[in-house]
């Protein structure tokens, strides 16, 4: 059963970063090695490796954006942000056969446990900065001194210094994560971090708890979408919900661990990849932004992707000019009579990011 690999993936902010220059052979047959080497800790080379100059990558817009990422380098100009050219669309979207969306159940194995395949974060580090107190910590993670020192026996939590890694969370593995109540009204139990990874920054991965179906789902997504882009810009992860879910201002929904916020793939340079920042619809990366979608849709847990209205007329446009169906169109997209059923769906403020709601599953004993 694939659960969490036998190493120790710390999510240290910095760890991870840095590592897409790496992938030289074929990237669909290492991929499986290289996520796994991603969550084990050989970071440590990539980042060494990353610190060299080298002449002859330095003009490969992946380890650009990575650099840039890293606060290394500039942002690379306009130029430097690849959009897929019309030929190679093709091919990605001639292997889409728009299969209708269906809903699937989780695997559980034998034993009643979920199967989960993608990598999967084994603790959670806070590295604490200058100004930052126990108390912060407790607020941060919505947890108690007690916890605390329990996952830190060997820390003296009242004198906490600059610099000190303190744990924040471990993986239980006795515990299946569970949402609770509504989105809207509700809370997580047992939830865990998303994993970090090169490909993808967490603005505050304090707010990046969920289900293992939330987080592995959206690893499992863009895990694939780095694989098939290889020179896509990184996306950022915002809002899933805290530790122990409840409420996540300014939003009113993202309190059960199903709910999340992903950067929209864009045409044009941000001002940076540690927030997410407004897309304009011209600047909307709309072939990779409906390939991430339909990713999503395809896993067969998604219940809702909210988006911009304006976003949702070209993504839906683009899918009818490659040949999706129209029961496909109508099916996935609430585009174009607004209230009707679909998928896709407009909500106002999702300019810069689109927002996934998975539905509960049978592991969920209270969810709704
Ligand atoms: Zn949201």
């Amino acid at each position: 059963m694939g659960v969490a690999p036998p190493c120790d993936p710390a999510i240290d902010p910095m760890a991870g970063r840095g590592g897409l220059d790496r992938i030289q052979g074929d990237p669909k047959r290492d991929g499986a090695m290289i996520q796994r080497l991603i969550g084990c800790g050989v970071v440590v080379v990539s980042l060494a490796i990353l610190a060299m100059p080298s002449p002859a990558k330095a003009a490969d817009p992946a380890t650009v954006m990575q650099q840039a990422m890293m606060g290394l380098g500039p942002l690379p100009g306009a130029t430097m942000l690849q959009p897929l050219n019309g030929e190679q669309w093709q091919e990605v979207v001639a292997g889409h056969a728009w299969q209708m969306p269906e809903l699937s159940e989780w695997p559980i194995g034998k034993d009643g446990r979920p199967i989960v395949e993608t990598r999967q974060a084994d603790k959670m580090v806070h590295t604490v900065r200058a100004w930052e107190s126990l108390a912060r910590l407790r607020s941060l993670y919505r947890s108690s001194t007690a916890r605390l020192q329990r996952l830190n026996p060997d820390l003296d939590l009242t004198s906490l210094e600059e610099g000190d890694e303190v744990v924040v969370w471990r993986r239980d593995e006795e515990a299946i994560s569970q949402s609770s109540g509504k989105p809207q009204a509700g809370r997580l139990i047992d939830g865990e971090p998303m994993p970090d990874s090169s490909y993808y920054t967490l603005q505050y991965p304090h707010r990046t708890f969920g289900t293992y179906y939330t987080v592995s789902e959206v690893v499992r997504v863009l895990d694939a979408y780095y694989d098939q882009f290889r020179a896509a810009a990184p996306l950022v992860i915002g809002d899933i919900s805290s530790r122990r879910g409840g409420s996540l201002a300014p939003h009113r929904s993202h309190q059960a661990g199903r709910d999340i916020d992903i950067s929209l793939p864009r045409k044009d340079v941000p001002p940076d990849y540690d927030g997410i920042h407004r897309v304009w619809p011209r600047n909307l990366d709309v072939e990779r932004t409906l390939w991430v979608m339909t990713s999503f849709i395809d896993g067969g847990h998604v219940k809702y992707i909210f988006v911009d209205w304006n976003h949702q007329r070209r993504l839906w446009q683009l899918a009818k000019e490659q040949g999706a169906p129209q029961e496909w169109l109508e099916a996935v997209f609430e585009y174009p009579r607004r209230g009707s059923a679909g998928i896709i769906r407009h909500s106002p403020g999702h300019v810069g990011h689109f927002h996934v709601r998975f539905y509960c599953q049978s592991t969920d004993d209270w969810c709704r």
